[in-house]
């Protein structure tokens, strides 16, 4: 990354929208069997059986190399689990699997370009995964002598010598490898593993027990002799980050804090080409590889004619990630033409979609997902109070019915009971109204002063 620190900094603003990934912390995957059936109740999904099934043979293309230029739509009314489905889709590709989400009406609230939102999203959703070596040597741990502190307190410099098949090795340890032995419990006989560059310990595991604990707080400790440890190996330590956070890196002046401030802004497109070099040349060395990933687009009937056409064209580039665009729109108007088209797409992008449709919930598949939400975000809850939510959830929205569940738990802390009852349920279902109740009203108190 050193070549692309010396890109003129320029004031970086990122990509505001509201996180809604917290709602979906319990799909870890679409819960199919080996012959891509949707399990009834897996990985934290529920029903909606056709669609996980649709999603999984999508993910065979996906690993056969054969989506390039074409991306997914999920047809379906709002709470069907759209969002769910595609985040389900990303995590079953693998825990590393960036995935990044926005609606279609972002693009049009931001303090930049639609191309420059579009493109922070596209970036947001390809991870690069680095690989670094590092020289571990492991062994038995034959001698610690851990120098006496001057007026007490903690030592903080001491000596440990490891064996190794080859030989022994005699290391210098700084206050940090004390209090990291100490930590970690490590005693002679154990067998241990550093990091020759970080100093990094790790134990690894132990041949042999001995009665006497390694105290490193005390005076000098000698352990005696020990068989014969490990060769020293290469490790290989891999970590993925995704191309917009490396372009935000590069971009600010403060560096990796960045990342945290969250404004936004436009990337220069002098800095995107030297990462995408860099990039480029550390693919070519063996050193980087590229992970895509999921980039979810909800309410794509909200992007106008110029974002469809800047999607169509994105889609062919070989690093574009997994593209998943919902809507709940049947036959309506493109944006920025006078043409109407299915779900407000244009023809030429409709083409390259797989389109999977959504239904609506049965009362018993909302109860479980309920229940999973509940089990999630720890609130214990009795059986009438779940009947009562779930009647509540059928009759009005999912969505609405999970944001009741902390709510009614708050209100349970406040009268000190054990868990939700009814009564919680009841309390919260009247101070937050649902959409139906609210605009219901409006229209009652708008027909007050009509005349
Ligand atoms: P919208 O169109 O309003 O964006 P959506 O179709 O994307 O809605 P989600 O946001 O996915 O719906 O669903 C609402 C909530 O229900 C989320 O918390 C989601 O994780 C959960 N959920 C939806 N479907 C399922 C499912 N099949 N299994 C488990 N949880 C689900």
């Amino acid at each position: 990354m050193t070549t692309t620190t010396d890109v003129k900094v320029s004031e970086v603003k990122d990509l505001t929208r509201v996180e809604r990934i917290g709602a979906h912390s319990h799909i870890r995957g679409l819960g199919l069997d080996d012959a891509f059936e949707a399990r009834n109740v897996s990985q934290g999904m529920v029903g909606q059986k056709a669609a996980r099934r649709a999603a999984g043979v999508i993910l065979e293309l996906i690993r056969q190399g054969k989506i390039a230029g074409r991306a997914v739509l999920l047809a379906g009314q709002p709470g069907t689990g759209k969002t769910a489905i595609a985040m389900g889709m990303a995590k079953a590709l693998g825990e590393e699997t960036p995935f990044a989400m926005m609606a279609g009406s972002e693009i049009f609230s931001l303090e930049m370009s639609k191309t420059e939102a579009l493109t922070q999203a596209f970036r947001k959703a390809i991870g690069v995964r680095i690989k670094e070596e590092t020289e571990m040597i492991e062994g038995e741990v034959v001698e610690v002598e851990v120098d006496k502190p001057a007026a007490g307190g903690v030592s903080k410099t001491g000596k440990l010598t490891l064996k190794t098949t080859e030989m022994e090795t005699v290391f210098d340890l700084g206050q940090k490898m004390i209090e990291s032995l100490v930590k970690q419990k490590i005693q002679h006989g154990d067998v241990i593993a550093i990091d020759k560059a970080s100093g990094k310990i790790t134990k690894l595991g132990r041949s042999f027990a001995r009665s006497k604990d390694f105290d490193a707080m005390g005076p000098a400790t000698k352990f005696v002799q020990c068989p014969d440890g490990e060769l020293q190996k290469k490790k290989e330590l891999v970590h993925v980050v995704t191309l917009h956070e490396i372009d935000v890196i590069n971009s600010r002046s403060q560096g990796f804090l960045a990342l945290f401030s969250g404004d936004t802004g436009e990337i220069r497109s002098e800095v995107r080409e030297q990462i995408d070099g860099k990039v480029a040349a550390w693919r070519e060395e063996g050193k980087a590889e590229i992970v895509p990933g999921v980039l979810f687009i909800d309410e794509v009937h909200m992007l106008d004619i110029e974002c469809f056409s800047w999607l169509n064209r994105a889609l062919e580039n070989e690093n574009a990630p997994i593209l998943v665009v919902a809507t709940n729109r049947g036959i309506t108007r493109i944006r920025g033409t006078n043409y109407k088209s299915p779900h407000g797409i244009p023809i030429d992008l409709l083409d390259r979609l797989l389109i999977i449709s959504t239904s609506p919930y049965t009362e018993q598949e909302i109860r479980k997902i309920l229940d999973i939400r509940c089990e999630e975000e720890d609130v214990e809850m009795s059986e009438d109070a779940r009947d009562l939510l779930t009647k509540i959830g059928h009759e009005t929205s999912l969505r609405y019915a999970i944001h009741l569940i902390n709510a009614a738990a708050l209100a349970c802390q406040k009268r000190k009971g054990k868990e939700v009852e009814m009564e919680d349920i009841g309390r919260v279902y009247s101070l937050f109204v649902d959409v139906k109740r609210s605009t219901q009203f409006l229209m009652e108190y708008q027909e007050q002063f009509m005349f």
